[in-house]
């Protein structure tokens, strides 16, 4: 430590007076960052093995996200929704052309991406006169923290005390087909899952199962809603989730990646799905800034090469290979699951993950949580191998200690 003076503790003791106490962050309060490395205020240097929860899409500091953020700043930062703006409209342009989907509505973050589904879908099925609102979710998910998106989300924790929730959801169980068969009904407006349930562990659907949920709800006329907000963006290598199954979504949402930093949702749409909104139905201050928007389009160019996202398979490979030796070393892991650059360590015997978390923070690995006992990591997707390396000896130095 710098001058035997701990800079972190100081803020660390005003961060306890004055922030609401929903969260418990690390003991370190970090300066600066480039690529994969981070450093705290005594200059203790972490190798980044979370992503800022899978957002950190192409690291810290990416000279190509700097520049379009700079360039950007000295140009235009916001004029509202009254009034459109380039960044907005390439980035729709990108969007549209790389996958399913023939418009966008541009918001601030992941719930209310999912919000904006959910109302979309309703709206979809009031406009062709259907009788349907209600929505299929799954037991385990994770889809943001409104009162929506909690509702959608089937967690005790998560709800507790914050009631009256919104009405209309029903909860099936992930990986099972028959459990969606028996609530799906001529009330359904649509199912809303996640490819990949990311804070449930990193626990990834069944190619089966998600092809049998896409026939049910095409044959109900159900719209399929898949929340990629953690999944999308080159997090499972490939631009979206969606693309590895081929099958298609009627609504995605994004966000997370997208803005590789920056705070973007996206709600992505099939155009006869999107006619049913009309001028004034829906809306954002925020969503769609000119800011945002030029980040999230230089991420989507670099992340959309077909190469890079090859190179995300590669890294997944490495990774996993690496853990699965440390793993053996330490007893540390009774599994291991990846979807990309997207991976879930369940400790053995019911380990702590908290525990495991502070010694990773303890030897300068930063990694995340899912649920109680898994350690999860969602590196960017740009790492390298000798960052990789380096993490892989700071987890064996928190494993051994
Ligand atoms: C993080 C996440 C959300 C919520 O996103 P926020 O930006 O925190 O609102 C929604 N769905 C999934 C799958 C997520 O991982």
């Amino acid at each position: 430590m710098n001058n035997n003076i701990d800079k972190n503790k100081q803020l660390r003791d005003l961060y306890k007076e004055v922030m609401l106490p929903n969260y418990a962050p690390a003991d370190f309060i970090p300066e600066k960052a480039s690529g994969s490395s981070v450093w705290d205020k005594n200059n203790k240097k972490f190798i980044d093995f979370g992503g800022g929860i899978a957002v950190n899409s192409l690291g810290h500091s990416h000279p190509q996200l700097v520049s379009a953020l700079s360039k950007q700043s000295q140009k235009l930062w916001h004029l509202s929704n009254y009034i459109s703006n380039e960044p907005a409209i390439h980035l729709a342009k990108q969007l549209t052309d790389l996958t399913f989907a023939d418009k966008v509505y541009f918001s601030n973050s992941g719930s209310e991406a999912n919000e904006a589904a959910i109302k979309i879908a309703r709206r979809y099925h009031h406009e062709k006169g259907n009788n349907r609102n209600e929505i299929i979710a799954f037991n385990n998910s994770f889809h943001g923290r409104s009162l929506l998106n909690i509702s959608l989300g089937a967690s005790h924790n998560h709800r507790k005390g914050f009631g009256p929730l919104p009405g209309g959801i029903l909860h099936a169980d992930y990986n099972s087909l028959s459990s969606v068969e028996e609530l799906i009904s001529d009330k359904t407006a649509a199912v809303i899952i996640e490819l990949v349930q990311g804070e449930a562990g990193v626990v990834a659907a069944k190619q089966e199962f998600l092809l049998g949920v896409r026939d049910l709800c095409t044959q109900n006329g159900v719209l399929l809603i898949m929340d990629e907000v953690q999944s999308g963006v080159g997090r499972m290598g490939h631009l979206y989730g969606y693309m590895a199954f081929g099958i298609e979504p009627d609504i995605l949402t994004s966000a997370k990646g997208l803005g590789g930093g920056i705070p973007i949702g996206a709600t992505l749409i099939k155009n006869d799905i999107a006619s049913s909104m009309d001028v004034g139905s829906h809306g954002s201050t925020f969503g769609g800034n000119p800011m945002a928007c030029a980040v999230a389009n230089k991420v989507i160019e670099i992340v959309s090469n077909p190469t890079f996202l090859q190179e995300v398979k590669k890294k997944e490979a490495f990774l996993v290979n690496k853990l699965e030796g440390v793993s053996k070393k330490y007893q540390a892991f009774r599994e291991i699951r990846s979807s990309g650059l997207w991976i879930g360590c369940e400790l053995n015997n019911n380990g702590e993950v908290n525990d495991l978390l502070d010694k990773c923070y303890k030897s300068g690995l930063i990694a995340v949580s899912a649920g109680t006992s898994t350690l999860r990591f969602a590196p960017a997707l740009n790492i390298s191998e000798d960052e990789i390396l380096e993490g892989i000896k700071k987890l064996e130095k928190a494993l051994s200690t």
